[in-house]
């Protein structure tokens, strides 16, 4: 996806001396609720920046409303949403997908679940989000003597999720969905206000954050996405079975995720998305 592209190079979108300042966009609910709330003057920021970690990666859905509903909306009301990518020193681009799958990949870089049900550590929301974005704002003049703000879109619902990270120099993180005092359950009101749909889930189709609510909607809605994810489950698995070690999962059960994802109800007790930390993800 291409329509929103960075600028080109040494094309500086704020005056020399103007410190970058841009909103990490999820591309979720409270990513959607702050462009409406930026297009009508209410939060004092006109540049978004979303990095895509692959078009193989992020949720299909995601991916589609931002073409068809935020794009236009944020052209229509004078805001700039900027898509970034990771890109190798070839320039090539790089997906989360593609360095999962890479052949004789020794290491995991998403949060996969151990038997005890705890994620493993985790390089894709530093390698494919902060450092992705953080490059773009060091393009356009930040630095330690001219840090960016980037402000990230926690609600007061989720506060344990900010500050979890201490800004790198060249940035300083801001939280004004915090400041507004909304809640997650605010943003779709807002949303709609502006004529928006409500956007689907913002994260990856095989993030092992996801709840299984999520993935039992995706196995309803998308069997083949649903397999796909089954399939990468397995592929790691075996991968790990050659090098002799433990099993890993997408879920938090201890088990292949065909297995622990319901056809029918819900599991009881299972709790949202978003025991992803930072706010650079789910948002
Ligand atoms: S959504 Fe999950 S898998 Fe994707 S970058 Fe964030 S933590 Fe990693």
């Amino acid at each position: 996806m291409h329509d929103i592209a960075p600028p080109p190079d040494g094309v500086r979108l704020w005056p020399p001396g103007e410190p970058p300042t841009t909103f990490s966009f999820g591309g979720g609910w409270q990513s959607t609720a702050a462009l409406v709330l930026a297009s009508r003057g209410e939060l004092p920021i006109d540049t978004f920046v979303f990095a895509n970690v692959g078009d193989d990666s992020e949720n299909p859905a995601t991916l589609a409303y931002l073409r068809e509903h935020a794009v236009p909306f944020a052209r229509r009301n004078g805001l700039r949403l900027i898509e970034l990518h990771r890109t190798r020193r070839d320039g090539s681009v790089e997906t989360l997908y593609g360095r999962l799958m890479r052949e004789g990949s020794r290491s995991i870089p998403i949060p996969v679940r151990m038997s005890n049900g705890a994620p493993g550590t985790r390089s894709c929301t530093a390698d494919f989000k902060i450092r992705v974005i953080g490059r773009g704002l060091k393009l356009q003049g930040a630095g330690p003597e001219n840090p960016a703000t980037v402000a990230i879109g926690i609600t007061v619902d989720e506060i344990h999720r900010a500050n979890s990270r201490r800004g790198d120099p060249h940035e300083r993180l801001v939280y004004p969905l915090l400041d507004l005092g909304l809640r997650r359950s605010d943003c779709p009101r807002i949303i709609t206000s502006a004529g928006l749909p409500v956007p689907p889930r913002s994260a990856c189709w095989f993030c092992p954050f996801r709840s299984v609510p999520a993935w039992q909607d995706t196995r309803r809605n998308d069997p083949e996405l649903f397999e796909r994810a089954c399939r990468l489950e397995a592929t790691l698995n075996q991968r790990r079975r050659l090098l002799g070690r433990d099993p890993v999962w997408l879920t938090r059960f201890n088990a292949p995720l065909r297995q622990v994802v319901p056809t029918d109800d819900p599991l009881p007790l299972e709790e949202g998305d978003g025991s992803c930390d930072g706010g650079w993800c789910f948002t």
